[in-house]
């Protein structure tokens, strides 16, 4: 070994031995060849391929999970011609057939005339981060569904009532469709309260609501919780005939359901009253004029004896 070599191999040994020391996993393939020159030891731990099973390019990606194939190694191939480092996320397969989340980070190494040698780069484990990515998503949807639920009957609450109504509003007025709106009270609802206590009164509550929700058979129909006591339809693509129908039906199916209420003025039986009110969006107005109608409505079914349905 000459006195010039001598620096140059501790060097390469150091170098080596702190590629082979950390938790990336360096790699080098040779663009002509698109061959692997070198893959850092540690691929055996992490992936379970021996070091001397990556040859060439179609080992990389044949290892990787199917979903991932095409958008990374388009990507990929796209940028090194490019000559543009980069980086890139996916599903590496391990020798016992699960999969682990890489990050890619790749350094294309140009010659002198601009022609791309190599391509270098470290594999990173990142199925930790990836993890609680997706957590985080999970939880995030969660919050997402929660914040338009009633907490307490687990119906539509008031701010997803509002929105879908808005929506539907807009789309009726373009289809030229009429829109229907039920407002629902229940009746003596304050004696129910005070005969049976508020926690029944709750379970009361959901138990209404659950009866209103299997009248529901369009799925475009939404049940929400207006506020209290009360409850509403939005009924899209419904005329009035139709949506006093879904009425009827949401008076049998609480019939069926059958709550005492011994306290109540009108029923031994909770009753509701109903408001049942529909618009031609196409012809002018807004969402509040058909709630407003609805609950005018509502009001006359209270003053004429309650549990019953009111619709002119
Ligand atoms: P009406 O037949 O005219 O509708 O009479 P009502 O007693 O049902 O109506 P009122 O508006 O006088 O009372 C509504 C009651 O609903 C009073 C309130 O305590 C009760 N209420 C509202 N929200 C809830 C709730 O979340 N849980 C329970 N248990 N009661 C509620
Ligand atoms: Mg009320
Ligand atoms: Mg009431």
């Amino acid at each position: 070994m000459s006195d010039d070599a001598a620096p140059l191999s501790v060097d390469t040994a150091v170098y080596k031995t702190l590629l082979e020391s950390t938790q990336a996993i360096p790699w080098r393939i040779d663009w002509e060849t698109m061959c692997f020159s070198y893959i850092g030891p540690q691929i055996e731990r992490l992936l379970g391929w021996s070091q001397g099973s990556w040859i060439g390019i179609d080992d990389w990606v044949e290892r990787m999970h199917p979903e991932d194939r095409e958008r990374v190694v388009g990507f990929c191939v796209a940028q090194s011609k490019a000559g543009v480092d980069h980086e890139a996320d996916y599903r590496a397969l391990k020798a016992d057939g699960s999969y682990v989340w890489i990050r890619d980070v790749v350094h294309v190494v140009r010659k002198d005339d601009g022609e791309v040698e190599a391509l270098i780069g470290f594999m990173f484990d990142i199925s930790e981060r990836k993890k609680n990515e997706e957590k985080l998503l999970r939880l995030q949807r969660e919050l997402e569904e929660l914040s338009y639920q009633d907490g307490l009957t687990g119906v539509a609450n008031r701010r997803l009532l509002d929105s879908i109504l808005e929506s539907e509003w807009a789309s009726a007025r373009r289809s030229g469709q009429p829109l229907s709106f039920i407002m629902l009270d229940i009746d003596c609802f304050k004696q129910y309260n005070d005969h049976y206590g508020h926690l029944a009164g709750d379970d009361c509550l959901r138990r209404v609501a659950h009866s209103l929700g299997s009248s529901i058979v369009r799925p475009r129909d939404l049940l929400a919780r207006f506020g209290g006591e009360e409850f509403a339809l939005v009924l899209p693509e419904t005329d009035l005939e139709a949506a006093c129908q879904v009425a009827e039906r949401c008076r049998a199916a609480l019939s069926d359901e059958a709550i005492p209420h011994r306290a109540s003025d009108v029923s031994h039986l909770v009753t509701v009253s109903m408001g049942v009110a529909t618009a031609y969006p196409a012809e002018g107005g807004i969402p509040a004029s058909l709630i407003e109608q609805a609950d005018r409505r509502l009001y006359r079914a209270k003053q004429s004896g309650r549990d019953r349905i009111v619709a002119e």
